[in-house]
C-alpha cells in the first residue's frame, strides 16, 4: 500500500515511521511511504504556499494553486494504483475502525495535511475523495492526523503484526473493548493477577476475558455496548 502525504512540514514525518510496527511493514514491502513539499510547487522564490483569507478573517490559508499541484503530482506517483485523495481535517468524518477497515483494502493513499486556519475550499471540492477527523478538538496541522491515520491502517494489514491474532483482540476489532491484561510477576505491589489467568483453561479464560470485554465496554463507553447488542458495528453514529 502506498502512502503520499502533501505537506507543509516533511520533517515532522522524521522518526515515527521508523519503529515498531510501521518500520517493519515498511521493510517487508507491505507499504511505502512518500512525502510530498507542498512548497516545491510555489510558484515564488520565497515558496509561498499560504496566503490571507478573503473576508477578512483572522489567520492565513494554504493557497490553492500550489496545493493543487503538490496534489497531481503524488496522484500522478501513483496512477495505475488508482490513488484517492484524504484530506485530514476536523469536519471530517470521525476516524474509528469501520473507516480503517474500509481504506485498508486501497493500494494508495494520498493524504493532505492542512495547516494554519485549513486549505482553500476549492480544492476540497476539486481534489478530495473523503475528509476524515481524528477527533472534535483543534490540532495545529494535519501531520499527526495522517500519522494516526497511516498507523492504524498498517496495524490491519494481513502480515503486517507478526501474529495476526494480536490484532483480532485489540479493541473495537469485535465491537468491545479490550479486556484487562497482565504480565509477569504475578503479585504487583500488592495486587495479584486473576487466578482464572494462571488456570491453563483456555475455553474459560476466553470467557472471563469476554465476560471483562462485555463490562468495560457497558460501563466506559455505552455507546459502542448499544451497537455491539445490536450486532450493528458497522455504522457509525457517532454522538
Ligand atoms: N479552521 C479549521 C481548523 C484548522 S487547523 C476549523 O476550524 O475546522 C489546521 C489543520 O490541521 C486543518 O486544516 C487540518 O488539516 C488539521 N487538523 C486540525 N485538527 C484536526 C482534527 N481534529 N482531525 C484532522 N485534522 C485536523
Amino acid at each position: 500500500m502506498f502512502f503520499e502525504i502533501c505537506t507543509l512540514f516533511p520533517s515532522m514525518f522524521e522518526g515515527v515511521f521508523d519503529d515498531s510496527i510501521v518500520k517493519r511493514s515498511r521493510e517487508k514491502g507491505l507499504i511505502t511511504i512518500g512525502i510530498t513539499d507542498i512548497r516545491d510547487f510555489a510558484a515564488d522564490r520565497h515558496r509561498t504556499a499560504d496566503d490571507y483569507p478573503y473576508g477578512g478573517s483572522a489567520g492565513m490559508l494554504l493557497k490553492p494553486e500550489p496545493l493543487a499541484k503538490a496534489i497531481r503530482a503524488g496522484t500522478a506517483k501513483h496512477a495505475q494504483y488508482n490513488p484517492k485523495t484524504i484530506l485530514m481535517t476536523p469536519q471530517g468524518e470521525p476516524l474509528c475502525h469501520r473507516v480503517v477497515e474500509e481504506l485498508q483494502p486501497e493500494e494508495a493513499l494520498i493524504i493532505v495535511c492542512g495547516r494554519y486556519k485549513g486549505i482553500d475550499e476549492r480544492i476540497r471540492q476539486h481534489y478530495i475523495d473523503r475528509e476524515i477527523s481524528i477527533g472534535d478538538y483543534v490540532l495545529s496541522g494535519g501531520e499527526i492526523p495522517a500519522m494516526v491515520l497511516i498507523d492504524a491502517i498498517t496495524r490491519l494489514l494481513p502480515e503486517a503484526i507478526g501474529c495476526r491474532d494480536s490484532a483480532e483482540k485489540d479493541s473495537f476489532y469485535d465491537g468491545l473493548l479490550s479486556p484487562p491484561q497482565y504480565t509477569r510477576p504475578e503479585e504487583f505491589e500488592g495486587l495479584r493477577v486473576p487466578e482464572i489467568l494462571l488456570s491453563g483453561h483456555h475455553a474459560n479464560i476466553e470467557r472471563w476475558q469476554k465476560d471483562q470485554a462485555q463490562a468495560i465496554t457497558r460501563k466506559r463507553r455505552p455507546d459502542l455496548w448499544e451497537r455491539y447488542q445490536h450486532k450493528d458495528i458497522n455504522t457509525n453514529d457517532l454522538p
